[in-house]
């Protein structure tokens, strides 16, 4: 079943034994920052063990070309989480990104970012922002399934389906939970995406309903990416596809004027990956100046995640209470803000003398206990009837002229009993009865229903095939035409 426990009776586990984590120092800075998050950890009673993996440029420079050997992979998946330190990705080819290679082989399908401003000690345009966009991580357009058809037309498929939407719109509400907030926003496109950002959009409202202590709304993309922009501190948290998600984490990120302060979770349904949204900053490696805050505040995720929100709320608002006093490292100093200039060790002990304290001005946070769970619910079963078939053609012949494409496909479709029911052209009807003004490309779109019957099996389409095929047609897809639950599972040609 679902997890949509009541909180006031969810229980609520807390880490009571220590419990075993991966962790890698990184690159660059990422030694002195891991070090001094650790250092916080430890201080504040987290209930952890620390596994250390060796991952990132060392492992790149031994001819590992995805920076992580065989041990560390062992390590990090018998433990679950990793906490880690920003890695250098190495100039040239060969090399695969390090956190792609995680994300995808250990299935992390949620990515976690808080854009938060912490004005007035540091400077943002939008002071009273605090939003976090919850972005799907492995599907839609980022499944890679692309193909050129003909001379002129790319396609590639945006997957979406009911398990991953539900997993992550699942998490945003849990998340919403876990750290007090009070709004889950859905953004997608189904105004014209209506089967694939649509199905996105129907899950949501449904796994919504389960949540009654939390706000929900949705917003279409395009408008909904523009008052983030504008009005950034009037969401709380964002739901929404891969894509989207991508784009939007980025503007929430660059307007809060805080990303060297931002963590960044990886959340897969075993797995899980903590680390800074910052990179390993070779600039300034070595020199005992770097701010520890992004991993510190990703650490502090990754507590909540474990169960462990006591101890991630009192290091989160000694970071805060810290940053408040005006101790800042130099990436964030500024003389009029600010009132001592420090590096990466006494801030570390800045924030470990400040543990117990609460920020004044800046509202302190307030964590639940129990951890984030999420298990989707089964897709339920449906009655799925074959109606039809769209069939995409390369044609480019007789200029373009959509009657003599119909004409021949009608007259070989009739051999086999099929009828041409109408021809798209990116999208829009061309045949019968297109208008003049229409573009028209190399690929069509055309959509055969049976003369004789309502449903049919896939034998009828590979009569339909031949016979077009032997007709001289050359098909390049087809994409089959079903009901589910009688409700048609196809979208309409424009103009159809
Ligand atoms: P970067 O984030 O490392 O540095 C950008 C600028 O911000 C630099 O001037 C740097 O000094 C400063 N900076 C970053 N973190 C800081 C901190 N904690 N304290 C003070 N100043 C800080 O970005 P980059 O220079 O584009 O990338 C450097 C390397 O990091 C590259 O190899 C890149 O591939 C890698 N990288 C890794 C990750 C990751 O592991 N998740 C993320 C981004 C970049």
């Amino acid at each position: 079943m679902p997890t949509a426990a009541d909180p006031s009776t969810a229980p609520a586990p807390t880490l009571d034994t220590p419990t075993p984590i991966a962790v890698a120092y990184g690159d660059g800075i990422g030694p002195e920052i891991t070090e001094a998050v650790l250092r916080i950890l430890d201080a504040a009673d987290a209930p952890l063990q620390y596994d250390v993996v060796h991952i990132g440029k060392a492992a790149y420079e031994r001819g590992i070309t995805s920076g992580i050997p065989e041990d560390a992979w062992t390590t990090i998946r018998n433990n679950k989480v990793l906490l880690k330190g920003p890695i250098t990705t190495p100039q040239g080819g060969g090399y695969k990104s390090l956190n792609v290679t995680l994300r995808k082989a250990l299935s992390l399908f949620a990515n976690v970012r808080q854009a938060k401003a912490y004005a007035p000690f540091v400077d943002s345009n939008h002071p009273d922002m605090n939003v976090v966009v919850i972005r799907e991580n492995e599907e839609d357009l980022y499944a890679g399934i692309e193909h050129q058809q003909t001379r002129e037309v790319a396609q590639i498929l945006k997957l979406i389906t009911r398990p991953g939407s539900e997993r992550i719109i699942r998490y945003a509400f849990e998340y919403a939970r876990a750290y007090g907030r009070e709004k889950v926003t859905c953004m997608t496109k189904d105004n014209i995406m209506k089967h694939t950002d649509g199905l996105f959009h129907e899950v949501f409202d449904e796994v919504a309903a389960e949540y009654p202590d939390i706000e929900s709304d949705q917003l279409i993309i395009d408008i909904g990416a523009a008052r983030v922009a504008a009005q950034p501190e009037q969401f709380d948290v964002i739901v929404t596809l891969n894509l989207y998600g991508d784009i939007l984490s980025d503007i929430t990120a660059q307007i809060a004027g805080s990303v060297g302060l931002a963590g960044s979770a990886n959340i897969g349904t075993d797995v899980a990956m903590f680390e800074a949204v910052h990179g390993s900053a070779p600039d300034i490696a070595g020199r005992g100046i770097a701010n520890p805050s992004g991993l510190l505040v990703g650490a502090t995720q990754m507590l909540v995640h474990l169960g462990a929100a006591d101890v991630a709320q009192t290091i989160k608002n000694a970071w805060l209470k810290t940053l408040e006093d005006g101790i800042h490292t130099a990436d964030i100093y500024q003389a009029e803000t600010s009132h001592r200039e420090v590096g990466t060790e006494a801030f570390t002990d800045a924030v470990i003398a400040r543990l117990g304290a609460e920020p004044d001005t800046l509202k302190p946070v307030r964590y639940r206990s129990g951890g984030i769970h999420v298990e989707p619910a089964p897709t339920p079963a449906q009655e799925k009837v074959l109606r039809g078939v769209d069939v995409f053609i390369d044609w480019d012949d007789d200029g373009r002229d959509p009657d003599v494409i119909g004409h021949g496909l009608e007259e070989a479709a009739a051999t086999v009993n099929w009828g041409l029911k109408m021809i798209t052209n990116r999208g829009v009807k061309v045949y019968p009865d297109g208008l003049p003004e229409t573009f028209w490309t190399d690929h069509w779109r055309c959509r055969f229903l049976p003369a004789d019957a309502e449903a049919i099996d896939f034998a009828r389409i590979l009569d339909l095939l031949g016979a077009l095929h032997n007709a001289g047609w050359d098909v390049i897809k087809t994409e089959h035409l079903y009901t589910f639950d009688g409700r048609r599972a196809y979208s309409l040609g424009q103009g159809e």
